[in-house]
């Protein structure tokens, strides 16, 4: 069994990286610093490798340990979590380089593109695959490592709201709970608390939201130059597509961010209706979930905001 073999090469490996998708959101940097406990615990020393680690996330347990990037070359091992394919991937060149590697991830749309590969997409989040796996290896799942856990499931639910949450989210959360994990710590500091450059984002995406499609498409967006006037720091553009989603009537929300002060954006996609975004982001070489999914597209916000809402325009009924 898979659950097998990776237990085997983590035993095996003497140096070990984890790693997880750029732009780490609270899935990301969960299951990355969930795992470097994990395998502290099996007697190991990992490096977690996050190049732009968001300041909202300095509280987790472990996240002091955490490097930019690191001295080793070839790793025995290398793990990348909620990472759904390798361009995607924060320090591929450790994982390119790795003697072994393991994908552990819940995007439907991953390409498997580890020696091992261990996915599960109809998991809420990584981080609750995670917990699978830490049972199966017989782990004690205490305190800091649930913590970790959490933020993940937290994140990637919308604080247990969205669909896929399930009776066994709420056990595990319940579980966790009696292990004295502070579960409204995580939530007010992840989900509750703006920083106050994404407060300022957010006024900008809000004076820009067209609502078009007869209702059904919020579209917004910001640009480098946005972000560098706020004095925005890595991380404080998440969330602000939620914002588009939760108007009345709108089935899909769009928010595009420029990359580096180039013609190029990062599109971030929900739905709140059977319009699956992962299927449309797809088309245009990425991927995600069918509710909230993402990919990159060249061109001026003009441009990229035609592309994307003809695909829309094409699914709406
Ligand atoms: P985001 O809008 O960046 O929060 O991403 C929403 C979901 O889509 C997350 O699960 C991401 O991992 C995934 N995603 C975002 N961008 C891409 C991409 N370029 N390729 C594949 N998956 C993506
Ligand atoms: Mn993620
Ligand atoms: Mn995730």
């Amino acid at each position: 069994m898979t659950l097998d073999t990776i237990g085997e090469e983590i035993k095996k490996a003497n140096s070990i990286a984890i790693l997880a998708h750029e732009s780490p959101d609270g899935d990301a940097i969960g299951s990355v610093l969930a795992m470097g406990l994990a395998l502290e615990n099996m007697g190991k020393q990992p490096d977690r490798i996050i190049t732009e680690y968001p300041r909202k996330f300095q509280f987790l347990p472990g996240a002091d340990k955490v490097k930019k990037e690191s001295q080793v070359e070839k790793y025995d091992l290398a793990i990348a979590l909620d990472c759904s394919d390798l361009r995607r991937l924060d320090g591929k060149e450790y994982f390119e380089n790795a003697h072994k590697t393991i994908v552990i991830d819940h995007h439907s749309t991953n390409t498997m593109y580890g020696d091992i590969n261990f996915v599960n997409p109809v998991a809420t989040a990584c981080c609750e695959i995670l917990i699978g796996i830490f049972t199966y290896f017989e782990l004690d799942i205490h305190q800091d490592l649930g913590t970790c856990i959490l933020t993940g499931i937290i994140t990637d639910t919308g604080g247990f709201k969205y669909q896929g949450v399930t009776a066994e989210t709420f056990e595990f959360t319940a579980e966790l709970l009696r292990k004295g994990v502070n579960v409204s710590e995580i939530y007010e500091k992840v989900l509750e608390t703006r920083t106050r450059s994404n407060f300022e984002l957010l006024k900008r995406i809000l004076n820009r939201m067209e609502i078009l499609e007869n209702g059904k498409v919020a579209f917004t967006y910001i640009t480098s130059q946005d972000e560098e006037e706020v004095h925005a720091e890595p991380g404080d553009h998440e969330g602000l597509v939620e914002v588009g989603r939760n108007v009345e009537g709108v089935e899909v929300s769009i928010f595009i961010r420029q990359i580096d002060n180039e013609a190029k954006y990062k599109i971030s996609m929900r739905s709140t209706s059977d319009i699956n975004v992962s299927d449309i982001c797809y088309l245009f070489g990425g991927g995600g979930h069918p509710r909230a999914a993402g990919c990159v597209i060249q061109g001026t916000v003009e441009q990229v905001k035609e592309k994307i809402i003809q695909e829309v325009r094409n699914r709406l009924n």
